[in-house]
């Protein structure tokens, strides 16, 4: 883009924004199972007003925007007693579960540095279904992670293989409520008491579930106790841009008390220039986010979103029963939640996917890992409901045609060689090589992705990650 010499009219600039989403995924069709959490049009107007009013107010100074200090108190307030923190929880407002989970991890990394000094290579414990942002922030935060397998059969992970872990620089357990891939809750209460008995910090990740699993519970399900009730909880994460379907950029993170959250906190008085002192990662900051944030939940109020969740445990019980009848499909796990993994043992699951993505669905690829095999997910929100007859109806196609269809050319031939790539001394030019062969050369994906994933999910972990970082890289340039 070169800046135009002369300001645009307004209509030129939203006929080509508009322009620039014509390739985007159809969200508004209720079709997609994820990214969009849309609440429908007369919430979404009332949160887009409210984005609008503080659009400018800069959450960078909570002494000088009174008002952002105000609701981020408010929020606070509420994730407290959504997840039974009592009076002494406290928590903040943040950009997404990411930063949630990066700024937690920073706390429980700060805090054993006053604590425990001895420790000067603090090692994170992480089941395989820890979302992938504790890996970012052990990364960005230089923590080392030590990871155990979950139950091939459950998907939690087991308490006992935690215990075994722990070692004497272990600082952090992880537990989510549920998992992101199979929508499983870990036994929160068995990681309550391991941490107790060893002073560690446990974090649960109810990113997913923090906000929906009390209203679930409310409906009759059997939802174990996995918030601040339970002893040896340290911090949560809880997104509001998930299921409690605020717009994006809005998330909360909590501690079990003011102790705890200090070492969140970052003070910087030694520049020349303005104090900082910043709650969470980002500095300047829209209040948007926040105001949306408010006025959605508000707006919903209480029987508001327990009759959405009533609707979703409809929508995800008809769904978990009929995939099962679908001739090779099966359910990874049985969710207690809305999010749904299932795959199949007979059919490649990326042409599944391509052909119900080309009908107009879309539905998430995930490649195998550990013992978990490639499989397909269901992140189910309320836009999605009243489409279960038809998903199901297209998946039962979709997978008979999947059935027919070979495995591609390339996956055959590089079969052999890719199990046990060894890619840690591979150059660019190599990896650019390895790219073209898969047709990923220069910009843009091709429409059908089964080739590229099936050959992703052939090399081991580190390769796939240099190939990644790779085509990202060369994607992005002009
Ligand atoms: C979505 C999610 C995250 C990460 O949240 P973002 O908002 O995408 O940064 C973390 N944990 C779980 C369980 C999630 O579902």
């Amino acid at each position: 883009m070169k800046l135009p010499e002369k300001g645009l009219p307004e209509d030129k600039i939203f006929e080509a924004l508009q322009d620039f989403r014509k390739n985007d995924v159809k969200w508004k069709d209720g079709r997609v199972f994820g990214y969009v959490f849309d609440p429908g049009a007369e919430v979404q107007h009332t949160a887009k007003q409210a984005y609008n009013e503080f659009l400018s107010e800069n959450g960078l100074d909570f002494t000088v925007f009174q008002s952002l200090q105000r609701l981020e108190k408010e929020l606070a307030a509420f994730g407290a007693q959504h997840l039974r923190g009592g009076d002494q929880a406290v928590g903040n407002f943040t950009s997404g579960g990411t930063e949630s989970i990066i700024l937690a991890v920073k706390a429980a990394r700060d805090y054993y540095r006053e604590e425990w000094p001895g420790v000067t290579a603090p090692e994170i414990i992480l089941p395989t279904t820890a979302h992938a942002a504790f890996y970012k922030a052990a990364h960005y935060l230089n923590l080392k992670v030590l990871q155990v397998p979950v139950d091939p059969q459950t998907y939690q992970v087991d308490p006992e293989t935690v215990w075994q872990t722990i070692t004497d620089d272990t600082i952090m357990l992880v537990g989510s409520a549920p998992t992101y891939s199979q929508g499983v809750i870990d036994p929160i209460e068995d990681l309550g008491k391991i941490a107790l008995k060893t002073d560690l910090w446990l974090h649960v990740d109810a990113c997913m579930g923090g906000f929906l699993l009390p209203y679930f519970k409310r409906l009759g399900e059997p939802v174990p106790d996995f918030d601040f009730s339970v002893p040896g909880v340290s911090s949560m994460s809880m997104d509001l841009h998930k299921y409690a379907y605020c717009p994006k950029g809005a998330s909360l993170v909590m501690y079990r008390d003011k102790s705890l959250r200090k070492h969140q906190i970052f003070a910087c008085a030694e520049w020349i220039g303005y104090t900082i002192i910043n709650n969470a990662v980002q500095s300047s900051k829209s209040g948007g986010p926040m105001a949306a944030a408010w006025a959605v939940l508000n707006r919903i109020g209480d029987l508001g979103y327990l009759e959405i969740a009533r609707k979703k445990l409809e929508a995800v019980k008809k769904i978990t029963a009929g995939i099962p009848k679908i001739k090779g499909l099966r359910l990874l796990a049985q969710p207690q939640m809305t999010l749904i993994a299932f795959t199949s043992d007979s059919v490649n699951v990326f042409h599944i996917i391509d052909e119900m993505n080309s009908r107009g669905w879309y539905i998430q690829p995930a490649l195998s890992y550990d013992n978990c095999p490639a499989h397909i997910h269901l992140s189910v929100s309320a836009s999605n409901v009243g489409w279960e007859d038809k998903l199901l109806e297209d998946l039962e196609e979709c997978t008979a045609i999947a059935a027919g269809m070979p495995e591609g050319e390339l996956v055959t031939s590089l079969r052999p060689m890719l199990q046990d790539l060894d890619l840690s001394q591979a150059t660019d030019e190599d990896i650019n090589g390895l790219l073209a062969m898969a047709g990923l050369e220069g910009q843009g994906l091709p429409d059908r992705m089964a080739e590229i994933n099936g050959v992703l999910n052939l090399l081991p972990a580190p390769a796939r990650k240099k190939i990644l970082v790779s085509f990202v890289n060369d994607l992005f340039v002009q």
